[in-house]
This record gives C-alpha cells, structure tokens and sequence, in this order.
C-alpha cells in the first residue's frame, strides 16, 4: 500500500487530472467530504488530504511514502528527509515581494515584511547591498495583502500568479524571489523499502504529464 499526501485546495484541482490519467483517481471529492483518508482507483494506493504545509511533515516521517506539494513550501519546511524527483510543472507561480507602488528599501531603512514564509523571507533580505539594515518578520496565516493596507508591514512576501489579488488591493509586485511549481517528494525509507511501487506511481504521474503537456 502506497500513502500519498496531497496539499487540499488549489493544488489539489491541478494534481486530480494527473491523478487521474496515473489510474490513481481519487474517490471522493475531498471538498465535499470530511474525509481525509481517501482511497484512490488503484486499491494499493491511498491519499492523505492534508493542508499543504503539513504535506512534508506527513512525507518526512513516513506517514505517507510522497506528497505533492508546491516548492514553497518545501523550501519553507527546509527538511532533509525527503528526495524530490519529478518537477510537475503545474501550480506555476512566482514567490515575489510587493507592496504599495513606489515602495523601497535600503540599507538605511529597517523593513517590516508580513508573510506565510518567514525562513525564505530572511533568507531573502539579509545581508548584502541594498538589503534593509534590520528586518522585522511579522507571520500571517492567509490575507497577507492586508497588511500593507493597514500599516501592519511595509511588503509583503507572498505567492503572485495572474497579480489579480494584488491589483485588486492597489499593490504592485516590486521584486520576483524565485519561481514556484508542485514537486513530487518521496520518503527516503520508502525509496528504498517500497522501491517498485515507489518508482511505478513516480513513472505513471510522469507519463501522465507528458498526457496533459501533449
Ligand atoms: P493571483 O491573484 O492569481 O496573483 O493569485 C494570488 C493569490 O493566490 C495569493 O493569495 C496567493 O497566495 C495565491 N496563489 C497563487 N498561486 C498559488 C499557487 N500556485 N499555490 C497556492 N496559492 C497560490
């Protein structure tokens, strides 16, 4: 039996056609149930629908043998227990920092930056030319373009695809971090333990991305 942990909402739209055409479907719409074990069309596969930053915890310590989740938040956990083979290429984003237009920082200026990210954050902006000479991390759960609307922080570091919610709060995006994308990771026990059915699900979602890219 192979455990795949899946990050719920947006993600989970885009990984269903994959899961699909792998002959792993799930049974259930995890939106309209309150099920979180959910069992898949393969019988030796079943899926955990969990919220995405748990997707790596669940994957590292063995309670699900691969996750699917966006590189983010992989980056965010920073673990080392887990390989990372297939770059889906779906849920393409950008991790950028905005704020109102004109904003600026510099070494003069200290920076107060609301996000989900705080560890990628810093890694972003400390140290170096330019960078703010103190930076204070203020951690939010979801929303994050209100806090530069209400003078909680000066930017804010979030994930932008169309720009549609930040044109829609008059925010603008003034630097691109690095760009986003679901990854497949697997347990490194299980890479080794459950390796033939580890490797058969990797080749079939990657098979089934050569599917939907076609
Ligand atoms: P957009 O308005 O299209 O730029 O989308 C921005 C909003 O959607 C922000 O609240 C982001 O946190 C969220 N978002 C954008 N892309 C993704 C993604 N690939 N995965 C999860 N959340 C995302």
């Amino acid at each position: 039996m192979l455990t795949i942990a899946l990050a719920k909402g947006r993600l989970l739209k885009e990984v269903n056609p994959l899961l699909e055409s792998a002959g792993c479907a799930l049974s259930e719409d995890p939106d309209s149930h309150r099920k979180l074990v959910v069992e898949t069309d393969n019988p030796e596969v079943r899926a955990l629908v969990v919220r995405a930053s748990d997707v790596p915890v669940y994957v590292e310590h063995g309670a699900a043998d691969i996750g699917i989740v966006g590189k983010d938040t992989l980056l965010e956990h920073g673990g080392q227990g887990l390989y990372e083979p297939l770059d889906l290429g779906i849920a393409r984003c950008r991790l950028s920092v905005a704020g109102t237009p004109g904003t600026s920082w510099s070494s003069e200026r200290n920076l107060r930056i609301a996000t989900k990210y705080p560890r990628l954050a810093m890694r972003h902006f400390a140290g170096g030319v330019g960078k703010p000479q103190q930076i204070e991390i203020i951690k939010l759960y979801g929303s994050m373009e209100l806090a530069p609307l209400v003078d909680l922080a000066d930017v804010i570091v979030d994930l932008v695809d169309t720009g549609s919610t930040l044109t829609a709060n008059g925010l603008v995006e003034l630097e691109e971090i690095m760009p986003i994308s679901a990854r497949l990771v697997v347990n490194k026990a299980s890479a080794k333990l459950k390796h033939v059915a580890v490797n058969r699900f990797v080749e079939q979602i990657a098979a089934a991305l050569g599917d939907t890219n076609s």
